[in-house]
């Protein structure tokens, strides 16, 4: 109990809870992330807030096959777990956009000239639209014609009534939690720039309202995914478990998001 007591600023657990180890161990842990988050720029805070989310390592425990495109390459898993980690990724060096790439690589997750934006786009829509065929839910691609104005094409569309006899509508988008505009709003609020671009869409898109459910699905590059996309993703994986009888399709979100 002293030995406890010198580490920790909390008071002992009470009596009833004394035998479980995680009563003694969680108040020590968030007393060396809060000081850890005390002590980190503005920038490793949003990482270690998003990488603390528990969902946002849930493509750690995808089954790695590679029919299912869930193996990714050596360097592609290098970068994505040195990133979580905050680890050196790269030797400093200027990027085409002549900004300065810096040792922990991450400038290529926002830089405007980066193909990754769109490979992360269309990787994201197509994993929904694989996810919706997987509960029966026949969806296109792009749909025209669903808005008046022609530059403005949403991501996908459910071909049948997803709720309230109405179809679905989504806009699918991944933004990086430590690009430099979310890093001047509270970027350690978890999900502040995925929240931020849900937003964003839902007013982009506010004509759809009354004639489609419409549902903003952002995620960000360091895998948290917030409001929005999660309560999706939840339905999706309960109409999967439903149309399949795999009771696991909910609970392993990664599952869904690289089935
Ligand atoms: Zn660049």
């Amino acid at each position: 109990m002293n030995l406890w007591q010198e580490q920790s600023i909390s008071q002992p657990p009470i009596l009833t809870l004394r035998s479980a180890q995680k009563a003694w161990d969680i108040p020590i842990v968030d007393q060396h992330y809060q000081t850890l988050l005390d002590a980190s720029s503005q920038a490793e805070r949003a990482r270690l807030v998003a990488v603390s989310a528990k969902d946002s390592g849930s493509w750690l425990n995808a089954l790695p096959l590679s029919v299912l495109g869930n193996l990714p390459e050596d360097n592609s898993f290098r970068i994505s777990a040195g990133l979580r980690l905050g680890a050196r990724l790269c030797e400093p060096h200027v990027c085409r956009c002549k900004k300065l790439v810096d040792e922990l690589g991450r400038h290529g997750l926002s830089c405007q000239l980066s193909a990754g934006r769109h490979s992360r786009h269309s990787a994201l829509n197509d994993s929904l639209h694989r996810a919706l065929i997987s509960c029966k839910v026949p969806n296109v691609l792009e749909p025209n014609g669903i808005l008046r104005d022609d530059q403005k094409r949403p991501d996908g569309l459910t071909l049948i009534p997803w709720q309230q006899g109405k179809a679905l509508v989504r806009d699918v988008t991944c933004v990086d939690t430590v690009a430099e505009t979310y890093l001047r709003g509270p970027a350690w609020r978890l999900g502040y720039a995925a929240n931020k671009a849900e937003e964003l869409k839902r007013h982009k898109y506010r004509e759809l309202d009354g004639r489609y459910l419409f549902c903003p699905v952002a995620f960000e590059t360091f895998g948290t995914f917030r409001n929005e996309a999660s309560s999706l993703i939840q339905q999706i994986g309960k109409r999967i478990a439903e149309a399949t009888g795999e009771t696991r399709s909910l609970s392993l979100n990664s599952g869904l998001i690289f089935d």
